[in-house]
């Protein structure tokens, strides 16, 4: 018998705990506040920026929202990433991914300023990941980590297997799962022998980008399975990695597209931010 792990229910637990430290912050006249930019008229990133909006307003984050054309220049898109770098009153810079394909992805991320890279993109943040010291947890991964707590899922000793091996989630969640003292196998386009790897796991996370890219075959009883992928079919509808009606006969957990994972990444931005603004304001 499965259980679906309900991102719409431990998200709100997570934001409702944010809540609370940005009341305890204002108490003391402290108000956090996150910059977000987003560059063209991408339809899903736009999605994306107004569900992070929503968050911080029940958070009670101050949210500043910089839309620029999607013909703007590298220097126009700097200067706005400096003047935020520069103003005390932003704590938390997040440049909306991904950028138009003239503009240099890697370079902005640099530039945003460390303590304010509450995506924890920037190589500094990053390196902490990988020494397992660190402020800011790259959200997507830190939100299914939360998920797998909530639910009591030790990764102690187990075999967990990361499909994608991305900077922004297959890398990272890999990085968390050995902290937690896993067993890590990472799986990519070019890994052989993936069905076998992956009916081994213990844990399954996957984020390829494919959809029903993971199949019941795939899956040993009672795994745990992470769905991370958001892919939009034909009839405008969203769905995820994971074969969902038949994988989850055999799963232990898993989590549903939507209202998974989704919900967990805007959720772990929000307490980054707490988390900036602490720091920034020298309370951690
Ligand atoms: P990406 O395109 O950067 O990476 C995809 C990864 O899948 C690559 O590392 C690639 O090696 C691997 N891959 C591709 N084909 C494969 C194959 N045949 N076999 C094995 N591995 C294969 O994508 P990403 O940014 O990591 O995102 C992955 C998915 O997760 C996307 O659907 C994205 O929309 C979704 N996503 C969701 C959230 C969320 O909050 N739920 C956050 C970020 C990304």
């Amino acid at each position: 018998m499965y259980k679906i792990i309900s991102g719409k229910d431990v998200s709100q637990a997570v934001k409702c705990r944010v809540a609370d430290e940005i009341k305890a912050l204002k108490d003391e006249g402290i108000e956090a506040c996150l910059a977000v930019i987003l560059v063209g008229d991408d339809p899903a990133s736009r999605v994306y920026v107004n569900n992070k909006k929503k968050a911080c307003e029940f958070c009670g984050i101050r949210s500043l929202e910089y839309v620029l054309p999607a013909e703007t220049k590298q220097e126009e898109l700097i200067e706005l990433i400096e003047k935020l770098n520069a103003d005390k009153s932003v704590n938390g810079i997040l440049c909306q991914l991904p950028l138009p394909k003239h503009l240099d992805e890697k370079a902005v991320l640099n530039l945003i300023k460390p303590e304010k890279d509450v995506d924890a993109f920037h190589p500094e943040n990053v390196g902490h990941i990988m020494i397992g010291d660190f402020n800011f947890l790259p959200c997507t991964p830190a939100g299914i980590m939360e998920m797998l707590r909530y639910e009591n899922i030790s990764l102690d000793g187990k075999n967990c297997v990361v499909i994608g091996r991305s900077n922004i989630v297959g890398k990272p969640m890999a990085m968390l799962m050995l902290k937690e003292n896993a067993t890590v196998t990472i799986c990519h386009s070019r890994t052989q022998n993936l069905k076998e790897i992956v009916s081994g796991a213990d844990v399954i996370v996957a984020a390829v980008g494919r959809p029903n890219f993971v199949t019941a075959d795939m899956v040993k009883d009672g795994a745990v399975i992470i769905d991370v992928g958001i892919n939009r079919m034909e009839d405008g509808k969203l769905c995820g990695d994971v074969d969902f009606e038949a994988c989850k006969e055999k799963a232990s957990y898993i989590t549903p597209v939507p209202g998974g994972v989704g919900p967990m990444t805007i959720a772990t931005l929000m307490q980054n931010t707490v988390t900036a603004t602490k720091i920034q304001n020298s309370k951690e």
